[in-house]
């Protein structure tokens, strides 16, 4: 078994995460077995319960582990399926070597950083080799070097290379290299300084990753070898990419980065096969076809809050060789503007999930114009939910529909939490969390496009719809093409009379990939391209 370690230096937002998953993509097209795993410094046990804008999209796997979004870059490069042995926070590491204490497992010695809280470290590392009997495993360590809070991590990374021999293990530094304008020139010094920072905690990187807007001179390759103890093949060029992020792992096969590492590594393969790669990123880039999609959401400023909601649009548009022109609007302006207003002339509308109230009324707005003028919608999760008030309202005029999420005396909570619906106040309140069975219904839409009976999505919600108003919403043209194989939860809501007006209550986005885009996504592009070219 091989282990490969990511660190990052001098500023965060470098793309660890991207580099981490562009080599697991080169190394499995090697025909390797690979596993990726993230370490987060910070003390919250998961990033479950921090703010969109502290952290961007959480990120939901199979199990239910809420993580950090690089996983989701790292199941989108990868055919790796994740657990929540994939992903560590400090948080978690403190929990448990304090639940050990309280339990008296460290036989009154004292309890240090050096080595138990390393030690669970690197038990999370062995542990997830032995339990994905992976070739090769990358641990990508977040944060930047030089953190207090990531040395415990950094010390367990460096005991773990001695602890599994020295031809078994592998450091990738990424790190900054500044174009600096007044000097026009590329700096090194603050890639030396960050490498020197690692050697200063005993590790030393066999590759420097080294991000940047423009190509590095030779000059530049032989000052970073020299000065970073790295062989001037190891100095690897990480230019910004011009259009998608899918091309990483091609300008890293450029740079001969995956086979430096197989050579470093023992590792004995053919060279990488990427031509499928290069098929779906020349779809990504030029494009027959192009499309413009809203997407009306509450934490639209940010980049990375629906990171994988615009990803898996885009992987809508290659099954279509189609260009998604992304729109991203402010549900809140909305509010202020109107609907058409700003939603006039799209291909189609997407409404996300979400907490909180802010940004709601909006949400409802583009879900009633979208119905109202035949506009391809899909509502995920909260938007499913709030299409689902605005039929009540408009549709079913019910006054006052809403989930009891946000009015808890709505005289119609057509979204509600099963325990209330059942009468049962205050019991309960926990998420729905990771992937279950949606049973699809025969003849349906959504049926038609899994092309299954039954499937497997991921949620992430707390709210559902209430029953007891199914059969007025099926009477009015509102279809219930999905539920929980026991018919208890509602899954998946179509409309009768629309081209394509679709809401489901879990999260199809995280489990799209370019090269398997997901049906209801795929489903989407198709209806809001038919629409325009009517
Ligand atoms: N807030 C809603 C619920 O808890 C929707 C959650 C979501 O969109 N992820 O049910």
């Amino acid at each position: 078994m091989k282990y490969i370690f990511v660190t990052g230096g001098v500023i965060s937002s470098l793309g660890k995460g991207l580099t981490a998953a562009s080599l697991g993509t080169l190394l499995e097209n090697r025909g390797l077995k690979v596993t990726l795993q993230k370490f987060d410094p910070y003390l919250n046990v998961d990033p479950g319960t921090m703010s969109p804008f502290q952290h961007g999209e959480v990120y939901v796997l199979d199990d239910g582990a809420e993580t950090d979004l690089d996983l989701g870059h790292y199941e989108r490069f990868t055919s790796t399926k994740l657990t929540r042995h994939n992903s560590l926070t400090s948080g978690q590491v403190y929990a448990r070597v304090l639940e050990r204490e309280r339990r008296g497992d460290y036989l009154g010695k004292t309890v240090q950083v050096i080595p138990h809280v390393t030690d669970e470290i690197k038990t999370r590392i062995r542990e997830l080799a032995e339990s994905t009997k992976a070739d090769v495993v990358i641990t990508e360590i977040g944060g930047t070097t030089g953190d207090i809070e990531g040395l415990p991590f950094l010390e367990a990374i460096r005991e773990f290379a001695l602890d599994v021999g020295y031809s078994n293990a592998l450091f990738i530094h990424v790190t900054y290299v500044p174009f600096i304008k007044a000097a026009g020139e590329l700096k090194t010094k603050p890639t030396q300084q960050s490498v020197a920072k690692l050697r200063e905690i005993g590790i030393a990187p066999h590759l420097v990753v080294c991000r940047c807007d423009r190509p590095l001179n030779k000059e530049i390759r032989d000052k970073i070898s020299l000065f970073c103890n790295v062989p001037y093949e190891g100095v690897i060029e990480e230019k910004d990419v011009d259009h998608t992020i899918y091309e990483v792992p091609l300008m890293l096969q450029r740079e001969r980065m995956d086979e430096l590492v197989c050579q470093l590594l023992r590792l004995d393969t053919p060279p990488a096969n990427m031509s499928h790669w290069q098929d779906l990123l020349r779809k990504l880039i030029a494009p027959q076809k192009r499309i413009r999609i809203g997407v009306v959401g509450k934490y639209i400023g940010l980049q990375d809050a629906y990171k994988s909601v615009y990803e898996a649009l885009s992987h809508g548009g290659i099954a279509h060789d189609c260009g998604i022109e992304l729109e991203r609007i402010e549900a809140e302006q909305i509010e202020k503007e109107g609907a058409e207003k700003l939603l006039k002339g799209l291909g189609g509308v997407l409404v996300p999930g979400g907490f909180g109230e802010r940004g709601v009324q909006g949400k409802i707005l583009a879900a009633q114009y979208a119905r109202e003028s035949k506009l391809p919608f899909l509502g995920l999760c909260l938007g499913m939910q709030m299409a689902t008030v605005e039929f009540a309202r408009s549709v079913l005029e019910l006054e006052g529909a809403h989930s009891t999420e946000f009015d808890k005396a709505s005289p119609h909570p057509v979204i509600a939490m099963i325990e209330e619906q059942k009468g049962l106040m205050n019991v309960g309140g926990t998420m729905r969390l990771g992937a279950q069975p949606v049973q699809l219904q025969v003849g349906t839409k959504a049926a038609r496009l899994y092309g299954a009976f039954v499937v497997n999505e991921r949620h992430r919600h707390r709210y559902e719809f209430n029953n007891s108003y199914r059969a007025q919403f099926e009477q009015r043209g509102c279809i219930f093409s999905g539920t929980s194989p026991d018919g208890e939860l509602v899954e998946l809501v179509e409309l009768r009379d629309h081209p394509f007006f679709l809401g489901c209550q879990f999260h199809p986005e995280f489990q799209s990939k370019p090269n398997a885009p997901h049906p209801l996504f795929r489903g989407f592009i198709a209806a809001a391209l038919q629409r325009s070219s009517l």
